[in-house]
This record gives C-alpha cells, sequence and structure tokens, in this order.
C-alpha cells in the first residue's frame, strides 16, 4: 500500500472517530434526569418489602444521578389540600414527609429513605402580579422560567434567583439562592411574603416580621413546613450590553472594587481558566452595563448553540486537548459571536437559561456543582490554595465561576459577611473510588475554606463532617434545634438533616 494510501486510511479512520465523538458529545438525553448510571456494587433497591403488605416503594433521585433511593411513594402536589391529604397519610402510616422541587439539589435534600414524596412542580400557577407596585405572587413549584415569561411581556423582570432558570421557588428560597446581580444579593431580600404548611397541616403567612420562622424557613431545607405561594419584589426588565475581558486572577478584588464603586455593572460575574496552561491565573469577566433603550424586548429564546455548547463541555472531561479547546472557545469563539449579534440583551434574556447543554448522554459518570463562599479579602490566598488541590486530583474542572454574594442574615447563612462564591463544576465517573475521591477533594476544598473564614453551600453532595459543618455554620445547632420546635415529630425529613442531627 503506496504512502499516500495509507495517510488516507488513517485520516479517514480519525475524521469518523471525531464525527463519532461530536454526535455521541453534543446528542441530547431523552429527560433532564435521564441516568444512565449504575455504581458498582451498589445494591439494587428492594421495592417489594415484605414488611409493608400491598405495597409497592417507588424510587427517586436528583440531577446528579448518585443519589437513588427508596421512597413509600411520590405524589404530585397541585394544592394545599393535597398536601393535607399527605400529610395525613404519612401520620396514619408513620412514615416521613419529604418536599422535591426541581431535585437539582445534590445529596437527598429532597428526600429520604421511604419517605412519602411531595413533588411540587406542578403546583406552579403564577397567581398574580402587580405591575404598580412591582411584585409576582407564585405557586411554590413555578419556576424561573414560567415566572420570566409571565413578567417579560410586562415588562418586568426577576430581582434575584440563580444564573440559570431550571429551579422551583420553593426550592431556590429553601437554599437561599444568588445568582448575578451582585448589588441585589441573594433572594431573601426579594421576599415580601410567603405561606407555609406546617407539619399539623395549619398554614402560616411568613414575613420578615415573624422574624424568627422567615429565617429559619429561607434556607431551611424543607425542613419547616411546605412552602405554598411566594410574593417576591420584582423588577424592570432593561437592556444591557455585555463587556467580556480578561484580567488576571490577582487582579480581580481590585478590579471588582472598581466596579462596585463606580456602579458600572448590573450583573457581573467571572470565569476562571480551566485550560491546564493557564489554569486558575487569568479569568474571563463578563459585565452587563444598563443602555438606554426604549424597543420592545424581544421574546425570550433558547440560549443558542446548545449542541456545540454541549459538545465543548463533554469534550473537556477527556482532559488536556479538550479543556485548553473549550476555554479557546469561551476566550475568543463566545465574544466574536457576540460582537456579530445585536449585542444588546434584556435582564430576563441574560437569566433565561435552562442550561440543557449539561444534559448529556454520557455513561457511568455525572457532573457535581460545588461552591464555595470566601471572605473578599482572602480571595487570592484561597484561590491558591483551591488551584493546588484541583491540580492534584485528578477531576476534570468544567467550569469555575466568580460571583458575588452580600452579607446575609438567615439563620443558616452562607455569607455572614460580604463574600465571594466560587462555583465549581466537577465532573466524576460513577465508581466507588471515584465517589471516594470526590469526598477527599470536597472535604479539602472545605477545609481551607473555613482555614480562610469561609463557608460551603449546602445543597450539594454531603461529603463532609458534622465537625466541618459546624465550622463553616456555627448556628447549625439552633437551626436544627428550631426545626424540632416546628416539627417536633420529624414529620419533615431529608437525608441532610438525617445525617447532621440524627446521625443516621
Ligand atoms: C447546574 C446547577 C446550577 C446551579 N446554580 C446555582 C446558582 O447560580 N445559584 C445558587 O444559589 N444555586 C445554584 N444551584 C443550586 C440550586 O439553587 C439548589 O440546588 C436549589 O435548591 C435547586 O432548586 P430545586 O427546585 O431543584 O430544589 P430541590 O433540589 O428540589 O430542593 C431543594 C431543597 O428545597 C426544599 N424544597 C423544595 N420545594 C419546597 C417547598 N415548596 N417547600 C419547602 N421546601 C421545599 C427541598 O426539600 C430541598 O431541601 C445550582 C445547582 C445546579 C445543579
Amino acid at each position: 500500500m503506496s504512502f499516500k494510501k495509507k495517510i488516507f486510511i488513517v485520516s479517514s479512520i480519525l475524521a469518523v472517530y471525531a464525527v463519532y465523538r461530536f454526535i455521541y458529545f453534543s446528542l441530547k438525553p431523552p429527560s433532564r434526569y435521564y441516568c444512565p448510571v449504575t455504581i458498582p456494587g451498589g445494591r439494587p433497591l428492594v421495592l417489594d418489602d415484605p414488611s409493608y403488605k400491598n405495597h409497592r416503594f417507588k424510587t427517586i433521585n436528583d440531577v446528579s444521578c448518585l443519589n437513588e433511593t427508596r421512597v413509600y411513594d411520590i405524589i404530585g402536589i397541585t394544592t394545599p389540600d393535597d398536601i393535607r391529604r399527605a400529610l395525613s397519610l404519612a401520620q396514619e402510616k408513620k412514615i416521613p414527609i419529604s418536599i422535591a422541587g426541581a431535585r437539582h439539589s445534590m445529596g437527598g435534600q429532597a428526600f429520604f429513605t421511604d419517605s412519602l414524596v411531595l413533588d411540587m412542580t406542578s403546583y406552579n400557577r403564577i397567581v398574580e402580579i402587580n405591575e404598580k407596585g412591582k411584585t409576582i405572587t407564585v405557586e411554590s413549584g413555578a419556576t424561573w422560567h414560567d415566572i420570566q415569561l409571565s413578567l417579560h411581556s410586562k415588562g418586568l423582570a426577576v430581582k434575584a434567583m440563580q444564573s440559570t432558570d431550571i429551579f422551583t421557588v420553593g426550592g431556590s428560597l429553601s437554599v437561599n439562592a444568588h445568582g448575578m446581580d451582585h448589588s441585589v444579593g441573594s433572594m431573601a431580600s426579594t421576599v415580601i411574603s410567603f405561606t407555609l404548611m406546617l407539619a399539623d397541616g395549619t398554614i402560616r403567612k411568613v414575613s420578615s416580621s415573624d422574624s424568627e420562622l422567615f429565617n429559619a424557613a429561607i434556607g431551611g431545607y424543607g425542613l419547616f413546613g411546605v412552602i405554598l405561594e411566594v410574593e417576591l419584589e420584582v423588577t424592570d426588565n432593561v437592556m444591557y450590553r455585555r463587556d467580556t475581558f480578561s484580567v488576571r486572577t490577582s487582579e480581580f478584588p481590585q478590579l471588582f472594587k472598581k466596579i462596585k464603586d463606580s456602579h458600572t455593572y448590573e450583573l457581573f460575574y467571572a470565569h476562571l481558566s480551566t485550560s491546564p496552561l493557564s489554569f486558575f491565573k487569568t479569568m474571563i469577566v463578563y459585565g452587563y452595563r444598563r443602555v438606554e433603550y426604549s424597543g420592545s424586548f424581544p421574546p425570550l429564546g433558547r440560549v443558542s448553540l446548545i449542541n456545540f455548547r454541549r459538545y465543548l463541555i463533554n469534550l473537556s472531561k477527556s482532559r488536556y486537548y479538550g479543556q485548553i479547546f473549550k476555554w479557546v472557545a469561551e476566550k475568543y469563539i463566545d465574544p466574536f459571536l457576540e460582537k456579530r449579534s445585536i449585542g444588546l440583551l434584556s435582564r430576563n434574556s441574560v437569566m433565561h437559561d435552562s442550561v440543557e447543554y449539561l444534559e448529556n448522554i454520557l455513561v457511568n459518570e455525572t457532573d457535581i456543582l460545588q461552591e464555595y463562599f470566601i471572605p473578599r479579602d482572602q480571595f487570592i490566598p484561597f484561590i491558591e490554595h483551591v488551584k493546588v488541590i484541583l491540580q492534584k486530583s485528578s477531576l476534570p474542572v468544567l467550569n469555575a465561576s466568580i460571583r458575588v454574594v452580600n452579607r446575609e442574615s438567615n439563620l443558616l447563612t452562607y455569607a455572614p459577611q460580604d463574600m465571594f462564591a466560587l462555583v465549581l463544576y466537577l465532573n466524576q465517573r460513577a465508581t466507588p473510588g471515584a465517589l471516594k475521591a470526590m469526598e477527599k477533594v470536597t472535604g479539602q476544598l472545605i477545609d481551607i475554606t473555613t482555614k480562610f473564614g469561609g463557608t460551603f453551600f449546602l445543597p450539594y453532595q454531603l461529603h463532609y463532617t458534622k465537625a466541618q459543618l459546624l465550622a463553616a455554620y456555627p448556628s447549625i445547632d439552633t437551626f436544627f434545634a428550631l426545626k424540632r420546635k416546628y416539627d417536633p415529630h420529624l414529620l419533615f425529613m431529608n437525608t441532610f438533616y438525617a445525617k447532621y442531627a440524627l446521625g443516621k
């Protein structure tokens, strides 16, 4: 065979392989909760339990796919009466209740073994929009996506939410979610009131004047009752122009100070480099400045190039070259595409991101979110330590973003002072060894965070000890005691409470 022919055959094989990888990495799964994950050695859950005659249990999982749990039943909620009936059933059967929103917390916060799970996602009506007073009242299973669609036509927008729109309001309130608007702060600051169904079935209207329950249920992980309707402040929808620039990570605190003092940007975050060539040394900063705009707002649509984005994320799991390629795309291709578009984005459209590009069909692996909050003056030494920990681990870092959070005063606050947040999106295999490795790295990251006076976010994997929890959340035992005050029979239960309050 001639040399030319050999080259042709090899190139053809490589091209076919590249096309195969492109298709495999960019395919959308049948649903957001698609879980092609089997942990080797994991025992299958027994759904026909002889001690429960004529009853078949169900299983539930969260978006990480690593927490498959047997539950008594999953009940779709559409009215408060459905919840009351579920409470009676749970009391009759002597089983606990768990409350599930979009199940994007990753450590069993939304369910518990053999509990009766309330699926809140169909309890999702937009109850009222007060255009003049700029407020919205929604049922707690409504997602930000639904809410944005309702507000958009009225020239209004959400004030505080996560950076993506897939979560329910109940789930967001229960973790006190935060997002891109660095001046507004977390969701708690926008809550006017909410109604809460307590363990005895009574409904209580809770506002900041009822400070004990208000501050406990916000960031309360569903342990105090079922959040029903929530009244939130909203704001004007406005047009932004996005500025993107690269800086050295060491310059970030100074840069942020300037931006904060000059009020240049209303929305603001940064991505640390995840390329092995500049890992954590440089970052891309994204700032959204308000522009005068008198036209009508373009309708809300889907994020562009979803399959290509999905491909890039999955490619970056194959380490070195994939990570370099993803970073180059983020640094050069994304701003290039942005410049070619009209360059203006409404406030709603910036946060109208359903992260479909994070869903994939890859087998026996999963992507894990973690978040660490660090006092702003400790940012640089903290990042240096995190960099070393992550480099020593073999975990692919898919994304590392920096956000701004302000002091929050709910009981289980992750921000007892103004902080920067480091949000890590990590990939892991679903094997016992990989689970152990993730646990070890998480423990190291938590230790370094608390050493610098920081905290970590609780909706994620429960890879920490009670001592680590206490170091970051000195009020945890007060929080648990208050839970027992409002729910003495521990009707509302989740894996987090069982592990850290009951030692189960
Ligand atoms: C890809 C990804 C991106 C994320 N980005 C951000 C971000 O930008 N900012 C941020 O702050 N967080 C972020 N998170 C974390 C996220 O905010 C939390 O996991 C949030 O709880 C998800 O809402 P959910 O509807 O999925 O709630 P679930 O996970 O279903 O529930 C979370 C908790 O809320 C409780 N709960 C749910 N509904 C109710 C109710 N009606 N009444 C009482 N309790 C209830 C549950 O019992 C549970 O304890 C992110 C998570 C992922 C996976």
